[in-house]
């Protein structure tokens, strides 16, 4: 080990042998310093995962698209792989085909990870549950415990927090990019052109519907494919009593009308005198005001489904989905208003949370954000500071979602921060609009290409610069 006087003597402690605190062991020792790893299983299991393997996949194979220059996730990827993430060096290696995605071979990327922690001489890996606040002596720790985390840790965490519930059913509602709505379509109001704090009275985009467009799209909302529960999943209470819209549906053709698509209060301007029979919502969901969330529309439809079914909703017919609705159990921090810019709780600093538990979602952006929580941790360790990627990049993008670019709900709603991929609508807009070679204006599908690409092009250079600034520092430090 690199000795630092007495700091070195201290290891850091990460909770957590998932995919975020594998990341984040990793990134420690390879700055020189010594990791404890403590993972709970095999002694306990959580609900999902099925062996005692470091970095498990619980669900899917794949790592969505490795396309860098035109998605956002595949930029992710570029970026983790940047900074020498372990997570991406072994899912790299155990990958299978699967066209512009990485897929990899689920038992030998786990197994791989696992090797690379265990054989690490920096690394020692406690299989042990920590059942509770982590000891007052543990002055630098990571918990990434994951959505799945023990009920004694999250009840220990929830009463750190006072926050009213940690882990419930998570009913996520879908997110469109705003540039998708047609706004010859909808239109921009509050119900009854309410102001509330921080409004404007114009704050909602609203999408009308006819009578026979409100029936059919009930109908289409019952004929839809579902995603079944799983067994373990039925006893987790709805969070906030949010109950699905299909399930709504179910009690009634009018419930909805009397729930998220009440049409009073709303004026359509373009058709004043007649009232639209329902309206659909859409909250901002992002200070960027790029991501709009639609209200109440809470689902477990199957994704295909949703795309289909809500594209028949006027002023949607091209929207673009950021995410998807779904409902699962989940233990995430309300973390914009609990975590600090270093990922760190404010109620008590020395523990710094990563994975999904901060409010990012899926398997690559809970790893990228155990790369930065345990970067942040060896900085703090060596007792020097280390600033944040920039907002450009993905890795600054998902930070900026988790710790400060959402905005709370602005009518005194339930808690409003969910977990959400890594996608361009958490990126500061373009300077300019980029144009053809011969400097015409570009249209259609050619200009959000360009677009995209400008975005990745724009990220892979801030993020090499923010690299090599943070090589230069551990030199220094
Ligand atoms: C059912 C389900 C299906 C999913 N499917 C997908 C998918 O298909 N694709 C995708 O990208 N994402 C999926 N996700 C999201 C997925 O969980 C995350 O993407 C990712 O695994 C989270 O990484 P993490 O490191 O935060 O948590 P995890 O990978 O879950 O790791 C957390 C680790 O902490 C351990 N642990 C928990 N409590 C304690 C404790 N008190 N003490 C010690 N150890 C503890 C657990 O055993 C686990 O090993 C799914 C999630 C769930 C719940």
């Amino acid at each position: 080990m690199t000795s630092r006087g007495n700091r070195a003597l201290n290891p850091i402690h990460v909770v957590g042998g998932g995919l975020a605190g594998s990341e984040a062991a990793w990134q420690i020792a390879a700055q020189g310093l010594a990791v404890v790893l403590h993972e709970m299983r095999p002694l306990r299991m959580t609900e999902a995962h099925q062996t005692d393997q470091l970095a498990e996949l619980v669900c899917s194979n794949s790592f969505r698209s490795d396309d860098a220059e035109t998605n956002a996730v595949g930029l992710l990827h570029a970026e983790m792989r940047l900074a020498g993430s372990l997570i991406m060096r072994e899912a790299d290696a155990n990958q299978v085909p699967a066209g512009g995605a990485l897929a990899v071979d689920r038992g030998g990327f786990s197994a791989a990870v696992h090797q690379a922690i265990e054989n690490h001489p920096l690394i020692e890996v406690r299989r042990e549950e920590v059942a509770g606040l982590p000891p007052a002596d543990w002055d630098n720790v990571i918990v990434a415990t994951g959505p799945l985390t023990s009920a004694p840790l999250a009840d220990a965490i929830r009463a750190l927090t006072g926050e009213a519930s940690l882990a419930f059913f998570d009913a996520i509602a879908p997110i469109v990019h705003r540039d998708s709505i047609d706004m010859n379509v909808a239109w921009f109001q509050s119900r009854y052109d309410k102001q509330g704090p921080g409004g404007s009275g114009a704050d909602y985009i609203n999408c009308p519907l006819t009578s026979e467009q409100y029936e059919a799209f009930i109908a289409a909302l019952l004929a839809g494919g579902k995603t079944e529960f799983r067994e373990w999943e039925t006893n987790t209470p709805y969070f906030d009593g949010c109950l699905p819209i299909e399930v709504m549906a179910e009690r009634g053709p009018e419930t909805l009308r009397h729930g998220p698509m009440k049409p009073v209060g709303l004026t359509d301007p373009r058709n004043p005198l007649v009232k639209p029979y329902g309206i659909v919502q859409l909250r901002q969901d992002n200070k960027l005001g790029t991501l709009y969330n639609m209200v109440g529309f809470q689902t477990k439809l199957k994704h295909a489904e949703q795309v289909r079914i809500f594209r028949t909703i006027p002023g949607l017919e091209r929207a673009e989905f950021a995410r998807l609705g779904g409902l699962h159990r989940n233990t995430f921090l309300n973390s914009p208003v609990l975590l600090d810019g270093e990922l760190r709780l404010r109620a008590a600093p020395r523990l710094r949370f990563a994975g999904q538990m901060t409010g990012c979602e899926g398997y690559v952006e809970s790893a990228g954000v155990g790369l930065l929580a345990g970067r942040f941790a060896a900085a703090q360790a060596r007792g020097a500071s280390l600033t944040a990627p920039p907002p450009t990049t993905a890795l600054g993008a998902l930070l900026g979602h988790i710790t400060g670019g959402h905005i709370e709900t602005i009518d005194a709603g339930p808690r409003s921060f969910q977990p959400m991929n890594v996608n361009f609508g958490l990126f500061p807009p373009l300077a300019s609009t980029p144009k053809a070679p011969d400097g015409k204006r570009l249209r259609g599908p050619e200009k959000a290409l360009a677009k995209k690409r400008a975005l990745t092009s724009r990220a892979l250079s801030d993020f090499r610069g923010w690299i090599e600034a943070c090589g230069a520092r551990e030199v220094a430090a």
